[in-house]
């Protein structure tokens, strides 16, 4: 009848996509990556922008349950964009 609680609904964040989560009593690490389905788009204009790299990074999250770190590994995506020649 009950199955393991899931915290995929907390992370359901717009083009970025689970690829994995790892809980422990006191530990939860979850990574995630862009949406392949979308394009790298300029957060300055909005236009298509050309990658650089991409780069795994973490960020610390607050707690969340039992665990008392939360990190989160994303992919970081670093790029020019040609229209306002901005860089992210
Ligand atoms: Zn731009």
């Amino acid at each position: 009848m009950s199955s393991s609680p899931s915290p995929r609904p907390l992370y359901n964040f717009n083009r970025w996509v689970i690829k994995g989560i790892k809980l422990s009593s006191d530990v939860a690490v979850i990574k995630i990556r862009h949406d392949k389905r979308y394009l790298h788009r300029c957060p300055f204009c909005g236009q298509k922008m050309g990658e650089n790299r991409r780069l795994w990074q973490v960020a610390k999250d607050l707690p969340l349950g039992t665990a008392r770190l939360v990190e989160i590994i994303y992919e970081a995506i670093q790029g020019y964009c040609n229209n306002c020649q901005n860089c992210t």
